[in-house]
């Protein structure tokens, strides 16, 4: 009798953590796509998706005539829905002292819903150009229509109080320019206001409001009242440590800071991001529909808001997460730290309660067997990090295309077989430890790691804090509450059950966020998540899982032969083919002067394509000063491509400096590459004192100059340098296309080979030096 009650009750109190999973794994879920005729002030996934193909079918960088089209679609639109959105053209400017400085003229287009008493506006930001050979239907198609979808809605329900302004930016993939130029220059802009900027860095997944600005707490509590709310506080800080920039930056980097706001995308299948296969057919409609929604909600709440007090930043940054049920938790950031410091304190009382009583349900208990408990808890955390990374060796060994890649084109079998690994890990350390440890002191060393990384992770990045604060907190109780108070076997796992499900709800999300977010060449980022879940079960595993040496042997197997099987399914389901092919990056580089040409590929190690082009390893910087130090390189036939031409259009002293006005052009009907515009024309010189690039000034650091001008037409731009009176100035200019078909020696690609989503890919280089 007692045993089958026993059985009984561990298999609902694991049934009970398996639904928890399962709730938490929704909540992280985007909804379901609505059809065309969801009501009119409704957001229909399927309506905006017009706009995606309509957009998506051709790559149209900035400064194409394909953009120019895109351009010309968006105005149509906005004025099918009775707005009158302006085409505004301005010079956008990135970069930083020490950074490269990038310029581009830039055409924004900008419409504004009035608001009945506006107090402020709120802007909803996505860009129109796609990135250099990418169609961009999510990236950022996917912005461009939610925005109109969103002011549709709008216009078919209640008028809002405060200015909706809609800015489509122009160049965001050059250098983030048009919003740059917009937050710079634009009247509407002038006096600031809340933003929201809508991106994709994938096809599917969740939309993630991954990104805030400082002091968030009034703007996270008006995103906690979307439908679908998907982010956490640990995300920003995870966001800073990425490459990746959006249009918020330019906002963001206001030396005025009169921008506050949120950053939203939804960033699975992230191996299309910036890639020729970012097309419409692979777009899922639940991701734009979460994005839809969100909006819309977001636009409803803020745009009836008081935009001018939301405009300034709260006193404090929210700690917040996802909780099943569309609910965002949060609490503000002062709690951090009492929460950090009470579950630690928790967990010191546990141990306490549990060295003093010496034994537990005949496992023993000691001061020493906890402090070893504790030690050893580390096990399942280094084992997380090493088996992510031994995973991710074995990935790329077997299929070295996967070496260029954030994420294979199908990740779920790896994704699986990673989580595999790390509850192998996890429960051979506590069936390999338990009979000389004893499962309560394992339990509570594994709760102790949970209380120190809450404190450390307060005092590194608060935000990320409650992650593991809050289920060592939980735990711990539940540990006390099970030893003290509860009466019988029951209780006392119902207590641990319970405990340990707050640890479910609260890590389960991060997990799956993590992996599309850092991908699995990063997989230790999303293990060590699923590695302190582990940590946070532990306390079940010692009261439910029997001391049977049969029993743990099982669920050890069990767990390896998930990984291993999720591992041949990984393989078997994720092959390179022509709808998903490996991919690529090479490029071709002369130097005009001298007559010589090269192939060159920034791959960390070329693949059996890229090798044909290229067999050594050479330092190409001085040449060609956007390559690092070293490329793979090889020699390439030279070609007749034009040169850039600098004339100097003035020349006056400027105090003990010259002033050189200079005009630079893509050179004689300069077409490069198949591309019907120039990517980018580069200057590289030492000595200067000061530059002015089409009218902004740009950052010159100790007297390098390293600028790019983006998109130049047939007349070029303008370059103002002041130098030292009486030294010859020394200019390196590249001009930068794109397309490799036409260049003599250029075989085409086998349909499983494809072209890498990066800015290099395709890239065709024409270099000169002047002397001025
Ligand atoms: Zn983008």
């Amino acid at each position: 009798m007692i045993q089958t009650r026993s059985w009984a009750t561990s298999l609902a109190c694991s049934l009970f953590l398996l639904v928890l999973a399962a709730l938490a794994v929704w909540s992280v879920l985007p909804p379901s796509p609505r059809s065309a005729d969801a009501a009119a002030d409704e957001f229909s996934a399927e309506r905006a998706f017009a706009t995606v193909e309509a957009i998506g079918t051709e790559v149209h960088p900035h400064g194409t005539a394909a953009a120019a089209d895109v351009r010309q679609r968006i105005v149509a639109d906005l004025e099918d829905l009775g707005l009158d959105p302006d085409v505004t053209e301005g010079v956008g400017m990135s970069g930083r002292l020490g950074d490269q400085s990038r310029v581009a003229a830039t055409t924004n287009v900008v419409a504004t819903i009035k608001g009945t008493d506006s107090t402020g506006p709120v802007f909803f930001v996505a860009h129109y150009d796609s990135a250099e050979v990418s169609h961009g239907a999510n990236d950022d198609g996917a912005g461009v229509a939610t925005l109109l979808e969103t002011a549709r809605a709008l216009g078919a329900g209640e008028p809002l109080r405060n200015d909706v302004v809609l800015v489509f930016t122009d160049a965001e993939e050059a250098c983030l320019c048009g919003a740059e130029a917009f937050a710079h220059a634009d009247p509407r802009a002038a006096d600031g206001g809340v933003v929201v900027n809508v991106e994709a860095r994938g096809s599917s997944g969740p939309a993630i409001m991954f990104e805030t600005s400082d002091g968030n707490a009034a703007l996270v509590d008006a995103y906690a009242k979307v439908p679908y709310p998907v982010g956490s506080s640990l995300a920003v800080e995870v966001y800073r440590i990425l490459p990746n920039d959006t249009d918020f930056s330019p906002f963001l980097d206001d030396p005025d800071g009169r921008f506050t706001g949120l950053n939203s995308a939804y960033i699975d299948g992230s191996a299309t991001y910036h890639a020729p296969q970012d097309t419409p057919d692979r777009m899922s409609l639940a991701s734009l529909q979460h994005h839809g929604s969100n909006a819309l909600a977001l636009a409803r709440e803020l745009g009836n808001g008081d935009a001018a007090a939301l405009a300034r930043p709260a006193s404090d940054d929210a700690t917040y997460f996802p909780l099943p049920g569309g609910v965002l938790a949060r609490y503000p950031g002062w709690l951090v730290w009492p929460l950090a410091v009470a579950a630690v304190v928790a967990v010191g009382a546990l141990a306490v309660v549990l060295a003093r009583r010496g034994e537990v349900r005949g496992e023993r208990t000691s001061a020493g067997r906890l402090a070893l408990g504790f030690a050893s808890a580390l096990v399942p955390l280094v084992g997380a990090v090493v088996g992510s990374m031994g995973l991710w060796w074995l990935m790329v060994a077997v299929r070295p295309g996967y070496g260029e890649m954030l994420d294979p084109w199908r990740p779920w079998g790896f994704r699986v077989a990673l989580l595999g690994i790390v509850a192998t890990v996890l429960v051979a350390w506590f069936v390999g430890l338990r009979r000389s440890l004893g499962g309560p002191a394992l339990a509570v060393g594994a709760l102790g790691w949970l209380a120190v990384l809450g404190v450390v992770l307060a005092a590194v990045t608060p935000g990320g804090s409650y992650l593991a604060a809050i289920p060592a907190l939980a735990g711990a109780v539940a540990g006390l509450v099970a030893v003290t108070a509860a009466p019988g076997t029951v209780g006392r796992r119902v207590a641990v059950t319970v405990g340990a499900g707050v640890g479910v709800v609260v890590l389960v999300p991060i997990v799956l966020l993590f992996f599309p977010a850092l991908g699995l060449a990063t997989g230790a980022a999303p293990a060590v998540v699923a590695a302190l879940l582990g940590l946070a079960l532990a306390p079940v595993l010692a009261v439910l899982l029997p001391r049977g040496r049969r029993v743990g042997l099982g669920l050890v197997g069990s767990c390896a032969a998930v990984a291993v099987g999720a591992l041949v399914v990984g393989f078997v389901a994720d092959p390179f083919d022509a709808e998903h092919p490996e991919p690529t990056r090479l490029a071709y580089a002369l130097d005009a002067d001298t007559g010589t040409a090269h192939w060159v590929s920034d791959e960390e190690d070329p693949s059996d394509w890229t090798a044909q082009y290229v067999d050594t390893e050479t330092d190409l910087s001085e040449p060609f000063p956007m390559f690092a130090d070293e490329v793979h390189a090889g020699p390439a036939e030279a070609t007749d491509l034009p040169a850039p031409v600098v004339d100097v259009v003035d020349t006056e002293p400027a105090g003990d400096a010259r002033r050189l006005t200079l005009r630079v052009t893509p050179g004689e009907g300069a077409r490069i590459g198949t591309s019907d515009a120039l990517r980018y024309v580069q200057l590289n010189a030492r000595g200067v004192g000061s530059a002015t690039v089409a009218g902004r000034e740009v950052p010159v650091d100790a007297g390098a100059l390293d600028t790019r001008f983006y998109a130049p037409g047939a007349d070029g731009f303008e370059v103002v340098l002041t130098v030292p009176a009486g030294q010859p100035l020394d200019l390196r200019v590249v001009a930068a296309g794109g397309g490799l078909e036409e260049l003599p020696g250029f075989v085409e690609r086998p349909a499983n080979v494809g072209v890498a989503g990066s800015h290099t890919s395709e890239l065709v280089l024409v270099g000169t030096s002047v002397t001025l």
